[in-house]
């Protein structure tokens, strides 16, 4: 179902039109309100008057993750706090947090844009939706919540703190008939299904819309067929609005962006330049309606490409592929999957460990083997101290099962052994198994 026909079947000219136009005012916006967009276009020596077409984009310079980081916290937003209705931040693992803020009508096109994912799914007000997303400063949870509020269906806001026994009780007994999570959490919750031996035929679910991690074709395999649903992708970013900037429709065939709020552009890392639809490379992404956080070419560091054509579903919104690359990569083991950095979340959450860890996979007679090689912190007193060590090994595998359902062995090694002060930090994952 396509929720708005009015601007989602948009002729392509009447598109560019509205596009250039929101871009000249958001340009605009930017550079009176925000003293870092006054300084860069001046330093690049840009006259906003020549912006007159959607080409020109490409003479702008790019804004970065490190330039967001600069800003902390409140140096990128272009009103006033008192217009801000809305504090989210990304999680900030690998440096300082992003901060973001939203306007009442940011929140309204956020709305409007993930409800456009919900509809381009299949769900609608006849729908059960259970959102397995933190309900956090993270995007998720809240991004997806709205949506699907405005939808209509009956929203179950069970968030990711709820333990995956508790949500498979959840989904049986309140009739789930949509799912909203990680694709991994996604997997987790089908392992519980597996360990309680209830088959997914007796639940009522159908549709799963899953994202902000990169997944595979190989795990929407995995997904579609131990929770018997259909796995859609979406694709969003905290610091562009979170949830809703794209997202796949039931062809299953690429990622609507909605171009109406966002112009998407793929480059070359290496060069910057643009490249034609269909090559692959950067992902960079301009905001033409936001108020409280507007960004211009931000570089989201994610790999895809623009797929040309129409798509047989009505819409016509480009398309991206399906995020593949990210510095992270997708660990297959014992069934499951996993990211580094959900390992390294895990490490950040327990005190007396480092988030420097390095994860070794051999394979010998046919079995595959993981070593998690973690760095003990430096407050711990000594790496003599035995039994504190088990105790926190003991905690850390306890929670490496609970979140992911693996049993790895797990070695301590001295503070910055693995990222030491100066030189190279040693890879963080090592597979021998090819
Ligand atoms: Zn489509």
């Amino acid at each position: 179902m396509i929720l708005d026909e009015r601007w989602e079947r948009m002729s392509t000219e009447e598109l560019r039109q509205l596009q250039i136009e929101r871009l000249q005012s958001i340009l605009n916006r930017a550079y009176r309100n925000v003293s870092f967009y006054k300084q860069l276009f001046d330093e690049h020596c840009i006259n906003l008057e020549t912006i007159k077409s959607l080409d020109a984009v490409k003479t702008l310079p790019f804004t970065t993750k490190e330039d967001l980081r600069k800003s902390y916290p409140y140096d990128m937003f272009a009103v006033p706090l008192r217009d801000i209705v809305r504090i989210h931040s990304t999680t900030g693992t690998t440096g300082q947090p992003i901060i973001v803020g939203y306007t009442r009508n940011d929140l309204r096109h956020w709305t409007q844009c993930t409800a456009r994912m919900l509809a381009a799914a299949g769900v609608s007000e006849h729908d059960v939706v259970q959102i397995a997303y933190p309900y956090t400063l993270f995007t998720g949870g809240f991004g997806f919540h709205q949506g699907a509020e405005l939808i209509g269906a009956s929203v179950i806001p069970s968030s990711s703190t709820t333990s995956p026994e508790k949500q498979i009780d959840i989904m049986r007994d309140f009739k789930t008939t949509a799912l909203l999570s990680t694709p991994s959490y996604a997997l987790n919750l089908a392992a519980v299904l597996e360990e309680k031996k209830i088959h997914p035929e007796t639940l009522q679910l159908k549709v799963g819309l899953f994202g902000a991690e990169p997944w595979t074709e190989a795990l929407r395999g995995q997904i579609e067929e131990k929770l018997h649903i259909s796995a859609i992708d979406n694709y969003g970013l905290t610091e562009i609005m979170g949830p809703g900037v794209a997202g796949e429709c039931t062809e299953k065939n690429g990622l609507h962006v909605n171009e109406d709020h966002f112009i998407v552009e793929v480059i070359d890392p290496e060069t910057g330049g643009v490249l034609p639809p269909g090559e692959k490379g950067e992902l960079v992404f301009t905001t033409i309606t936001k108020e409280g956080f507007p960004l211009i070419r931000y570089r989201t560091g994610d790999i895809s490409a623009i797929i040309e054509g129409p798509c047989p579903c009505g819409r016509t919104f480009c398309r991206i592929r399906k995020v593949t690359g990210r510095s992270d990569t997708l660990i297959f083991f014992e069934g499951t999957s996993f990211f580094p950095s959900q390992i390294e979340r895990i490490l950040l959450e327990i005190e007396g460990t480092s988030p420097h860890y390095q994860i070794l996979l051999e394979r010998r007679l046919n079995i595959d083997t993981m070593e998690i090689r973690v760095e003990i912190s430096s407050e711990i007193p000594s790496i003599d101290e035995m039994k504190t060590l088990e105790q926190l090994r003991n905690r850390i595998l306890k929670r490496i099962k609970y979140d992911l359902n693996i049993e790895p062995k797990l070695t301590f090694v001295e503070p910055k052994s693995i990222n030491p002060e100066t030189g190279a930090r040693a890879p963080r994952v090592v597979d021998h198994r090819k």
